[in-house]
């Protein structure tokens, strides 16, 4: 983690307003946007402003902010029309768990049948 808030990946430009990015929720803990490379028809992240690196690094005092994020979720899950026939959630953790983006972020991605297990 950086003293730079929201962080020095691509998602702390996003916290910050510098790059353009089509949000779909702000409040003081969080921001979700709309996937740049969506994988099913409804693709957005939540992420935190605070720039937790990944899960595995996330504190106990973050459990709060944890919770948030979720509640979030499910909550523009339903404005974006996906409560009635599901979605899924996903957190890649590290390297084995295909992170690309070191900021920790939660996938959203519905209006499709998922398919188990992932690849
Ligand atoms: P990860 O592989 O780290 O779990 O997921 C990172 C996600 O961030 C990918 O789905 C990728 O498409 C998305 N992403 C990467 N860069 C940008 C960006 O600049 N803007 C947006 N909206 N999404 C991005």
């Amino acid at each position: 983690q950086t003293a730079t808030p929201g962080g020095d990946t691509i998602f702390g430009k996003i916290v910050r307003k510098e790059i353009p990015c089509d949000f779909v929720h702000e409040d003081d803990q969080c921001v979700a946007f709309k996937d740049l490379s969506p994988q099913a028809p409804v693709h957005f992240l939540v992420i935190p402003k605070k720039p937790i690196v990944q899960l595995s690094t996330a504190e106990d005092s973050d459990e709060q902010l944890l919770g948030h994020l979720l509640i979030v979720a499910k909550k523009v899950a339903k404005e974006m029309g996906l409560a009635d026939d599901g979605y899924r959630l996903t957190i890649n953790n590290g390297r084995n768990g295909g992170q690309s983006v070191y900021h920790l972020h939660v996938h959203v991605m519905g209006g499709r049948q998922m398919d188990w297990p992932p690849g």
